[in-house]
């Protein structure tokens, strides 16, 4: 169609009975200036060929120029442009106006169509969870091994989680403490060196940021890895406590970790060393137990991540809050169907997805 000014169409949106366009035109200092024309084509359409020449009475032409294209989309706001169908989105300008639509996506009805002309792919589940991160007053995130496998860490379940192809369930007992320390003692000097050199990942640097940013208020951990400490995030609950410190199990003195690996005796008792963590046949430290299920009694959303929920009693938790629940798994779990929100990926892929969408609305 003719246009008197030499412009070009950079997008072109849909409504009901025409369409407009957001049109560019270089500008004197060597940008580009924004301008918007509305095309009135549902009555163009009725136009014949012998009255083209009425056509650009329905054209409006550009008139009021602007210098810079957020101004311009400003321009679209009396279309409500957030309800219009984008037909056409100049690709140099495609991230741009997904970076508007994430800001104002509580005025969309569908964000798909948004999403394809923008070229970007979405997750609408993920959008559902930032929001509720960002409304709830209360979040208590609940982590298992699952998050930690993205720092080199093999979970106890999934393929490949398992050392010597033994259960852990077998080897991280009392029983296996007092009757076959050998086992023992090589599964957690295993453990402990399979630790060193490791750091946090995009997950738990995610969720101390959240924290810090006030929009969780607490960690409960199934892991002993001290990664979420090392991201820094303060309130942490060690539902299973932690590998990094280590006591006898006679007379519970401290010892080191370095006794431990060279399996020196307690030096006070001479009983056997082990780590500080809960084994499976033990009950979990009453104060990170306490602490945990006071925060997610008043929690308005319980998210756990990484997680098989295998586990006694840790796996009774999403279940004790008044609101809502979201979990973030690789696999489907027994409980997924106990969840208002069940997302399935790598926490390291979801979680920033999310913080994108959530950082985007602070
Ligand atoms: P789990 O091994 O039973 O389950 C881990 C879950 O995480 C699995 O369902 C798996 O599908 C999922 N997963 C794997 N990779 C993932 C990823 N990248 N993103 C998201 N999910 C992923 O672990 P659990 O439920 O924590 O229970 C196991 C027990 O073993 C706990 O008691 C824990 O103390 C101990 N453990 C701790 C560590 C650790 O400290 N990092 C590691 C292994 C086991």
């Amino acid at each position: 169609m003719h246009m008197a000014t030499n412009s070009e169409t950079i997008i072109t949106l849909g409504f009901e009975g025409g369409s407009v366009d957001l049109r560019r035109k270089p500008s004197t200092d060597g940008t580009w200036e924004y301008a918007v024309s509305r095309n009135e084509s549902a009555m163009a359409d009725l136009l014949s060929e012998e009255d083209e020449d009425l056509i650009p009475m329905l054209v409006s032409e550009p008139k009021h120029w602007v210098p810079s294209f957020d101004e311009g989309m400003r321009l679209l706001e009396p279309y409500h442009w957030q309800r219009c169908t984008p037909y056409q989105i100049h690709p140099e300008y495609r991230n741009h106006v997904w970076d508007h639509v994430v800001a104002d996506r509580h005025s969309f009805r569908s964000m798909d169509r948004w999403a394809r002309a923008c070229g970007v792919s979405y997750r609408p589940d993920l959008v559902t969870l930032a929001d509720w991160i960002l409304a709830s007053r209360s979040t208590v995130v609940l982590t298992g091994a699952g998050i930690s496998v993205a720092s080199g860490l093999p979970d106890f379940r999934s393929p490949g989680g398992w050392w010597r192809n033994i259960d852990p369930t077998t080897v991280a007992t009392v029983v296996a403490l007092h009757q076959d320390y050998d086992t023992f003692h090589a599964f957690y000097s295993h453990r402990i060196r399979a630790l060193e050199g490791l750091i946090p990942n995009p997950s738990h640097e995610i969720l101390a940021k959240w924290e810090g940013q006030g929009l969780i208020s607490a960690i409960a951990t199934q892991n002993v890895d001290g990664f979420h400490q090392m991201a820094g995030a303060t309130t942490v609950y060690e539902l299973h406590g932690s590998i990094k410190s280590v006591r006898c199990s006679s007379c519970n003195q401290p010892a080191t970790v370095e006794a431990f690996l060279s399996k020196t005796p307690c030096a006070h008792c001479a009983g056997d060393l082990r780590p500080n963590v809960t084994l499976f046949d033990e009950s979990l430290p009453q104060d990170a137990w306490e602490n945990a299920m006071k925060a997610i009694s008043v929690s308005e959303l319980v998210l756990v991540i990484g997680s098989s929920l295998n586990v006694y009693p840790a796996n009774r938790l999403p279940r004790m809050t008044n609101g809502l629940s979201a979990a973030i798994n690789l696999e489907e779990t027994a409980m997924d169907s106990g969840f208002n929100l069940v997302i399935h990926g790598k926490a390291e892929d979801v979680l920033p997805e999310i913080d994108q969408w959530v950082q985007s609305s602070r």
